[in-house]
């Protein structure tokens, strides 16, 4: 079958998606993390998870980031990159669906207006 086009590119991005506050995490996703850092299930539920507004929900802890406020703890504030990308949750892969993403559109239009192929760069400091 082929393949639907992609109008996103994930690397010239500074990782908006990583600054949503509620970013589902399954219990197999905890598991999974858990694995990745070579520590115990538990562990890691309280390390790297926090209740959502839903009950029995767990999100992935945040920390503080100078351009969208907070981020994923996970996120390396400077290259912008996932640190745990062979460990990251299940919503994390799924996003942000066929084709297109809404933000880098954004990106793009607003990349083109104002002439400035670095509005928002990918390469802050930490
Ligand atoms: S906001 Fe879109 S383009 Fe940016 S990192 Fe997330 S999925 Fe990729
Ligand atoms: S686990 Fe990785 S991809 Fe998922 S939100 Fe955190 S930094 Fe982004």
């Amino acid at each position: 079958m082929k393949k639907a086009p992609i109008f996103y590119n994930c690397r010239k991005c500074p990782a908006y998606c990583c600054s949503y506050p509620r970013i589902i995490v399954t219990e197999a996703d905890i598991a999974r993390l858990a694995k990745h850092h070579g520590i115990g299930i538990e562990k890691a539920r309280k390390k790297y998870t926090k209740p959502g507004h839903e009950e029995g929900e767990r999100v992935l802890r945040h920390k503080g980031d100078e351009h969208y406020g907070t981020v994923c703890r996970f996120l390396n504030r400077k290259t912008r990159a996932c640190t745990v990308y062979e460990g990251r949750p299940e919503a994390c892969r799924e996003f942000p669906g066929p084709g297109r993403c809404g933000y880098y559109d954004f990106l793009c239009f607003e990349r083109n207006a104002q002439e400035d192929p670095d509005f928002i760069s990918t390469t802050w400091n930490a």
